[in-house]
């Protein structure tokens, strides 16, 4: 006992474990100790100068930290995985059409609310508050451009209005976008993305499914294309309307595409789904879409996709 101590006393005594010990905190320790904290902190004072928050974008796909710059120039896609973020309609006008040939039609088109519809929040409130966020009008951008040679009739529908909601102010610009490509003898694009219709305007957003199908089949009578490209989501009325009537039918990559969402389609049949169930991919396979194309291919395949239409066209009306 006695000598164990002792030994334990010598040691720290002479080791001089105890002078190191005491001095630390008295003198010599603290400036040790706060050069190494200054340095410490400095390092991640610098570093988090170098990434301040809002500029880094985490892929839900693969976990990947993306820098928003180099996202914002791959169209959104993410540079590891191949991962499709949601993207804007006006940054998607801008990866698609021939630079300052976009001539936008109703641009100052917006909702009534007709019904007086006033819920946890009235129709009039949300509609100010997401003109206010997305400095969107609606749902839906719509004009007249070209793509390569192509002059086209292109709507592109923006999810972050509203989820994207089919209401009358959506279903006139695309009739009235529709109507002037069959004027103009010209090809009709839809890019959609949807939630399906919009709620606040009860039955006159269903009517918007039977007045733009009607107005695509009088296009259709005069031979002239439609590509309809379904981006994630694009569900229930307008996947039940203008999104499945083209001549051709291209998706995103990874794109839900559907009428019911799962759930309930689990509910109503009591069956189990199949993975990958609504997704572009299986649609592909069962026959649905025609095509999967990456963002970044897309404008490419429009022009391969729309060269081949009229030139068919061509060769119908000079025969
Ligand atoms: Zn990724």
């Amino acid at each position: 006992m006695d000598t164990t101590s002792f030994t334990k006393k010598s040691i720290t005594g002479v080791s001089t474990v105890e002078p190191a010990l005491t001095p630390p905190p008295m003198a010599t320790g603290q400036p040790t100790f706060a050069k190494k904290t200054k340095l410490g902190t400095g390092k991640s004072k610098t570093k988090k100068r170098d990434i301040p928050e809002g500029l880094w974008t985490k892929c839900p796909a693969c976990d990947t930290m993306l820098f928003d710059k180099e996202l914002d120039e791959n169209l959104k896609v993410c540079m590891k995985c191949g991962h499709h973020f949601p993207i804007g309609s006006r940054e998607r006008i801008h990866s698609l059409v021939e630079t300052c040939t976009f001539e936008e039609m109703d641009a100052t088109m917006t909702s009534v609310d007709m019904l007086g519809f006033k819920g946890a929040s009235t129709y009039k409130s949300k509609l100010e508050a997401y003109k206010k966020n997305t400095t969107l009008k609606d749902a839906v951008v719509t004009g007249l451009c070209k793509i390569g040679d192509q002059r086209v009739a292109l709507g592109v529908m923006d999810f972050s209005f509203l989820g994207g909601s089919m209401g009358s102010v959506v279903g006139e610009k695309l009739t009235r976008l529709i109507e002037r490509g069959t004027e103009k003898g010209l090809p009709v694009i839809i890019i959609s993305t949807s939630g399906g219709a919009r709620m606040y305007e009860g039955m006159f957003s269903l009517m918007q499914m039977a007045k733009t199908s009607a107005a695509l089949a009088y296009h259709a009578q005069r031979h002239l294309a439609y590509l309809s490209i379904l981006t994630h989501p694009t569900t229930a009325g307008v996947m039940a309307s203008y999104a499945t009537l083209g001549d051709l039918i291209l998706a995103e990559p990874g794109a839900m595409i559907g009428f019911a969402g799962p759930r309930v389609i689990k509910d109503t049949t009591q069956a189990e789904l199949p993975p990958g169930f609504q997704t572009a991919e299986f649609l592909l396979d069962h026959g649905l879409i025609d095509a999967i194309i990456s963002r970044k291919d897309m404008k490419s395949q429009i022009i391969a996709y729309l060269n081949f239409l009229t030139a068919g066209k061509k060769t119908a009306a000079a025969s």
